[in-house]
């Protein structure tokens, strides 16, 4: 790749992305003081109109009162000091954060989840959030026609998506659905239930495809329907009783000697909240298999012989997970490849949920997504880049629309307040089995309209009480933005160009140190995320190399002892582990910075590699207006802080 940047010079100005944020230097204070004041007021005006007959409960005397005045000033004395505590916060909102997976807040989403606070809904139903629950599902729908699912709501099937804390409990509720719908099909059979076809065995019942299984649950809700009051309570009953839900892990699968615990498969980029969720969902870590990745992306053959292998033990699995962006290294998993794996080994007998991990990725679906809702094609938006996206990465993105659930966090690249992670299902009419009352029979034969039934979003949820503030600020952040290139799609865009310049500037970095150090990007970037590995000039010792990896990331990290302003930049770490990444790409990347692999030792953290990670999130990292170029900044004082670690250790005596 060329050093240089062809396409920024030539890209306008984007005054949009000016109006959406407060800003690095505080910029549109004047906007943000205006909007919340305004709405403050707008507040109090709908507090005294409510009843405008009740007296004032608080005198307006009462201020003067010793008590009164007393307990003000120990109110600001407190929020004084937490002012001033926050000053050491990491400064997310400066172009010189480039750490963890977090920004500058959109503007609209703030001022609408600030504006949302006092009135406190709480999304567990619409009698606590009469208007934000509503916003809750519609941003649920905007996140489904972001990642191409069926999203209206008068036809099946239509996706439902719902927010939760983070991606975390999203991935946990993926893991919750996707084994509710494996285990009906088994239920319905041990119930007996007449006139409806039921699979022959249990274990064609535990592998049916995600579309046939919603197909029998829809069956069965209709034949329950047509039921007198008294059988349709009989039968309802009878089935439940044998759901997993109902027996538990132990009593289902002794009651079905056909089945045994069925196994997750994730490549072994997957997030910890997969471990999180299979330890909570009872199945336990065992069943969480890892798959190889190549280039740290998931590897289809590894896949495949890993379901090939399941389908001659008949071993089932529940769900295969795909990561569009890992944590650590932003790579993205050949979805189209993951999917084309399932339709070889469904032959075999063995079918599973596909889920995407989009917590951090997803809203990059906004740059392939035009404004009809159609996906863009690959050379309209290669046009617009210098190498992203590679054809494999639109691929990815184009093969979202056939899988069967997503993660996504509107708190990472959604640009959104923390915690706003969002679960999104591709056709709503699995979610009917996660209803906490069996309530899956409706009242007379027809189920409520779908606005109607997910009202109650949270007999659904692993979470009860839930901020209606945040699903306020997602749904405003997208109506103003909508999720399409031309208008979302301006954010990422202007982060994948930073991140074609930073990689590009990243190999200079490598030419410019090469006396000193020997330096390289370990994983071409798939998304707005950089990997960065160093060794010192001389050494081959990987210890020697961690150890001056550390005292490089203690200068860009946050030191709440010293104050922010003595930092020049903020990044973050991660670690390259052999058993994870495999020999051969650990022998890749020992190779090229010069190091002796050595023997991975179970337990111990030698062969171990420690590796810098920037995230680059801030809309402002080149900044044409100003002229600053933060990329260029960051990495002359990655120059200087080489030199001087390098100049103050022992290891100065190896560099030739
Ligand atoms: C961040 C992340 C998660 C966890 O999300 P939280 O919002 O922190 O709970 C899960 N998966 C991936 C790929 C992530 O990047």
């Amino acid at each position: 790749m060329s050093a240089a940047h062809p396409m920024t010079e030539t890209v306008p100005h984007d005054y949009v992305v000016d109006a959406c944020f407060l800003g690095p230097y505080g910029e549109n204070d004047t906007l943000l003081e205006k909007l919340l004041v305004e709405f403050l007021r707008d507040h109090v005006y709908w507090r005294r109109n409510f009843h405008p007959e009740d007296p004032p409960a608080i005198a307006t005397s009462a201020a003067r009162h010793p008590d009164f005045c007393a307990f003000e000033a120990r109110v600001r004395r407190e929020l004084h000091q937490l002012s001033a505590a926050l000053k050491k916060s990491a400064p997310f909102h400066s172009p010189r954060y480039i750490g963890h997976m977090t920004s500058d807040l959109l503007l609209p989403g703030l001022a609408a989840q600030i504006l949302t606070l006092p009135f406190n809904p709480n999304n567990v139903s619409e009698d606590a959030a009469p208007v934000t629950v509503d916003l809750e599902i519609k941003v649920g729908l905007q996140l489904a026609r972001m990642l191409g699912y069926p999203h209206d709501p008068q036809t099946d099937p239509c996706a439902l998506g719902h927010l939760t804390s983070g991606g975390t409990v999203a991935n946990y509720q993926a893991l919750r659905l996707a084994l509710a719908l494996k285990a009906f099909p088994v239920a319905l059979r041990a119930a007996d239930v007449p006139d409806l076809e039921l699979p022959p065995d249990d274990w064609t019942a535990f592998n049916l495809s995600t579309t046939a299984s919603i197909e029998l649950l829809t069956a069965w809700q209709r034949w329950l329907g047509e039921q007198a009051p008294v059988e349709r309570h009989y039968w309802r009953a009878r089935v439940e009783a044998e759901r997993i839900e109902q027996l538990g892990l132990t009593d289902f699968f002794a009651a079905h000697p056909q089945l045994s615990p069925p196994l997750v498969l994730a490549p072994v980029t997957a997030h910890y909240s997969w471990s999180k969720g299979l330890k909570l969902l009872g199945l336990g870590r065992h069943q969480l298999k890892a798959v190889a990745t190549k280039g740290m992306r998931m590897d289809p053959d590894a896949l495949r012989s890993a379901l090939h292998h399941c389908a001659r033990h008949r071993q089932s699995v529940l769900m295969c997970v795909a990561v569009l962006g890992s944590t650590e290294y932003g790579t993205i998993d050949p979805i189209d490849a993951v999917l084309a794996a399932r339709e070889d080994v469904r032959p075999l007998g063995l079918d599973f949920t596909v889920h995407v991990d989009a917590a951090w990725g997803g809203y990059l679906a906004t740059v392939f997504r035009n404004a009809d809702g159609s996906l863009r094609p690959y050379h309209e938006v290669a046009a617009e880049y210098v190498e992203f996206p590679s054809p494999e990465i639109h691929a990815a993105f184009a093969a979202l629309s056939g899988t069967d659930s997503v993660t996504v966090d509107p708190h990472k690249l959604g640009y959104l307040p923390y915690g706003a992670g969002a679960f999104i299902c591709r056709d709503h009419r699995a979610m009917a089995l996660l209803a906490e009352q069996a309530d899956y029979v409706f009242h007379g034969s027809e189920p409520a309209d779908y606005m109607t039934r997910y009202r109650s979003i949270g007999k659904y949820t692993p979470e009860g009480s839930k901020p209606g503030a945040a699903a306020a600020a997602a749904y405003v952040a997208h109506q103003v933005l909508p999720l399409d290139h031309s208008q979302f799609g301006r954010l990422p865009r202007g982060t994948l160009r930073a991140t074609e310049e930073f990689y590009a500037r990243a190999q200079r970095f490598a030419i410019d140190v090469a006396d000193m150090a020997h330096v390289m990007v370990p994983f071409t970037p798939d998304s707005n995320l950089v990997c960065l590995a160093l060794n010192p000039h001389g050494n081959r010792d990987a210890r020697v190399a961690n150890t001056f990896m550390a005292a490089l990331q203690n200068l860009l990290k946050c030191d709440p002892s010293h104050p922010l302003q003595a930092k020049e930049f903020f990044g973050s770490g991660t670690i390259l582990r052999p058993h994870v990444l495999g020999l051969d790409e650990m022998a890749r990347i020992f190779d090229a910075l010069s190091l002796d692999v050595v023997p991975a030792d179970q337990g111990s953290e030698d062969g171990y590699l420690h590796i810098l990670r920037h995230t680059l999130m801030n809309p402002y990292l080149v900044n044409r207006e100003s002229g600053v170029n933060y990329i260029d900044l960051y990495f002359d004082f990655l120059e200087r802080s080489v030199r001087m670690l390098l100049a103050q250790s022992s290891l100065a005596s190896d560099v030739a």
